[in-house]
């Protein structure tokens, strides 16, 4: 007995949806290779994300931060000029009005952690941190009275 014309009409678009389809090809050497994936090592020591020298610069401990590890967390801006935290240069909006860095209120990490990312001026940065003059370490103004130079192996 023949099959209902719809039937095979079925079929048909079964088969010409199967050859439309992309097909897998297997995750072989040549895949991991063009993936570049980066090498790490367990047993050195992990470097701490920006997000935490963001916190441990502006932090009561006052233990500060080197400069190098200063300069990795901020970028600057060339629409504002003023310097931005790394991870929030994507949605830095240079039309957002500058904060008041000696308010009392103010807290650094938020507000460079926020959407806007207000930012700092340099005069901000030089109202708001100092260096010390024996481990060179970034630290807010604020907490100098707290600082105390970290041991060498802490860096
Ligand atoms: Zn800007
Ligand atoms: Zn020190």
């Amino acid at each position: 007995m023949l099959r209902p014309l719809r039937d095979n009409r079925a079929a048909v678009n079964e088969l010409i949806r199967q050859q439309a389809l992309p097909h897998g090809h297997a995750f072989d050497k040549q895949y991991l290779r063009q993936a570049s994936i980066k090498k790490f090592n367990p047993k050195a020591q992990r470097p701490m994300s920006n997000t935490k020298l963001l916190y441990t610069s502006a932090s009561a401990f006052a233990d500060g931060i080197t400069i190098s590890q200063f300069g990795r967390i901020l970028r600057a801006c060339t629409g504002c000029n003023r310097y931005i935290f790394v991870d929030r240069c994507s949605s830095h909006n240079c039309d957002v009005a500058p904060v008041n860095v000696a308010e009392e209120s103010f807290y650094l990490p938020h507000m460079m952690m926020s959407g806007n990312c207000p930012g700092l001026t340099p005069k901000d940065i030089q109202a708001f941190y100092e260096v010390c003059d024996t481990c060179s370490n970034v630290y807010s103004h604020r907490y100098r009275r707290y600082h105390s130079c970290p041991q060498p192996e802490d860096d």
